[in-house]
C-alpha cells in the first residue's frame, strides 16, 4: 500500500520530508558510525541534536530568555500532575476552564494537590464551543486552559486576561499551528505525538520565576526545577524523539516558520470548514467563532453512514477519520504535516459521498 492521508489525532502524520531524513540516517548518524538510538546522551554529537532542537523552536515560537524550554517524557498527562505539583504551592488553589476532556483529566489530577475552581465550563452545549464569561479567583496559584481541544475541536481565538495569575496552556493538539505570544503564559506544555514529533516527548516552556515553587515532598524526578537544572538531562531523555522533534523544526523553519504554516493552516481549514457550511449531509456541532484549525469533528444524520464513510475513505485511501469514542461520527485531524493536497481530496470524497448517499 502506498502511504495515506492519515487524519489520525494522534500519534499523526510527520513531514515526508523528515522520515526520510531519518531514514537516511538511520544506520549512521553525520558520520558517527551509529544510530541516534545508539548514542549516548551526554556524547557531543547528542548534545548538538538536543541544543539544535531547543534552540529551533525558541525561534520559531519567539521565546524569550526568561522562559526555560525542557523536553520531558510522561505525556502531557503527566504535566496535568506535574503543573499543581510544582506551581499550587502558594495559595494551593487553582482555576481550570473546563472545555472538554482534556481539561476534565488535567483537573482530576490538580484536586489531588488542591482547591479547583471552575472559571467557567462548556458543559452545558456539549463542549461545542469555547465559554467567554470567567470568574477567576484573585488568590489562585494559576489559570489553566487546553487552547485546542483535541477531541470536541474547539479552540481559544483569544487568550484570557488573567493578570499577575500565571496562564497555564495544554497546547498539546496546536502547538506551531500558529503564532501566539509566549509572553502572555506563565507555562505552555504540549505532548509530542500531534504537531512536534514522534510520541515519548513532552515540551514545556515555563517562565523562569515560576521554577522552584514546588512542595518539599515533590518527588525530584517530577520538580521542573530539577529539569531545568540540568537542561532536561537530569535522567536520559527521550532521545529519538528530541531527534526527529528536531528535524520537524528544521522542516518548519525552512517553510518560513510559524507564520507561513498558519497562513497553510487557515486555508486548509477553511477548505473543510467551507464545505460542511454548505453541504446537506455532513455538518460540525461546533460553535463557528470557536472552530479549531486542527481537529476537525463532523457527522452524517446517521451513525450507519457515519461508519460507511469511515470505512468508504479509509479504502480511498484517507485514514483514521473516526470520532473519538466519547463523541462519535468522524473527525479529521490536519495538524501541520498535513499537505494541503490531503484536505483536497478529503472534500472532495465527502462531495462524491453526498451524491451518492442522498
Ligand atoms: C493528546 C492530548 C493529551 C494527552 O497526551 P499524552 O501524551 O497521551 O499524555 C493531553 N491534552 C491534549 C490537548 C491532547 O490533545
Amino acid at each position: 500500500m502506498n502511504r495515506v492521508y492519515n487524519f489520525s489525532a494522534g500519534p499523526s502524520m510527520l513531514p515526508e520530508p523528515v522520515l526520510k531524513k531519518a531514514a537516511q540516517e538511520m544506520l549512521n548518524y553525520q558520520g558517527s558510525g551509529m544510530s541516534v538510538m545508539e548514542m549516548s546522551h551526554r556524547s557531543k554529537t547528542y548534545m548538538s541534536i538536543i541544543e539544535n532542537a531547543e534552540a529551533l523552536l525558541r525561534k520559531l515560537m519567539h521565546i524569550p530568555d526568561n522562559y526555560t524550554v525542557l523536553f520531558l517524557q510522561g505525556g502531557a498527562s503527566q504535566q496535568f500532575a506535574m503543573i499543581p505539583m510544582n506551581l499550587m504551592s502558594k495559595n494551593k488553589k487553582a482555576d481550570y476552564i473546563h472545555t472538554g476532556n482534556w481539561s476534565k483529566k488535567a483537573m482530576a489530577e490538580a484536586k489531588l494537590y488542591g482547591k479547583i475552581n471552575i472559571a467557567a465550563s462548556s458543559e452545558d452545549k456539549n463542549f461545542s464551543y469555547i465559554p467567554d464569561n470567567y470568574a477567576f479567583s484573585p488568590d489562585a496559584d494559576y489559570v489553566h486552559i487546553t487552547s485546542n481541544n483535541t477531541i470536541e475541536g474547539t479552540a481559544f481565538k483569544r487568550f484570557p486576561d488573567t493578570g499577575s495569575i500565571p496562564l497555564v496552556a495544554d497546547m498539546s493538539s496546536h502547538i506551531l499551528s500558529e503564532e501566539i505570544d509566549v509572553t502572555k503564559f506563565g507555562l505552555i506544555y504540549a505532548g509530542a505525538q500531534k504537531n512536534i514529533g514522534p510520541a515519548g516527548v513532552t515540551v514545556v516552556i515555563i517562565r523562569n520565576d515560576l521554577i522552584g515553587k514546588h512542595e518539599e515532598n515533590t518527588p525530584i524526578i517530577l520538580r521542573y526545577e530539577t529539569h531545568a537544572k540540568n537542561r532536561s538531562m537530569y535522567n536520559t531523555p527521550p532521545c529519538y524523539s528530541i531527534y526527529i522533534a528536531g528535524l520537524v523544526f528544521e522542516w518548519l523553519d525552512e517553510l518560513g516558520g510559524v507564520k507561513a504554516m498558519e497562513a497553510i493552516n487557515r486555508e486548509k481549514a477553511k477548505i473543510l470548514y467551507d464545505f460542511l457550511d454548505e453541504s446537506k449531509l455532513f455538518s460540525t456541532p461546533v460553535n463557528p467563532r470557536d472552530r479549531s484549525l486542527m481537529n476537525i469533528p463532523f457527522v452524517t444524520p446517521s451513525d450507519e453512514l457515519n461508519d460507511k464513510f469511515v470505512k468508504e475513505a479509509a479504502k480511498a485511501g484517507l485514514s483514521t477519520l473516526k470520532g473519538h469514542r466519547s463523541v462519535g461520527g468522524m473527525r479529521a485531524s490536519i495538524y501541520n504535516a498535513m499537505p494541503i493536497e490531503g484536505v483536497k481530496k478529503l472534500v472532495a470524497f465527502m462531495k462524491d459521498f453526498e451524491m451518492d448517499n442522498r
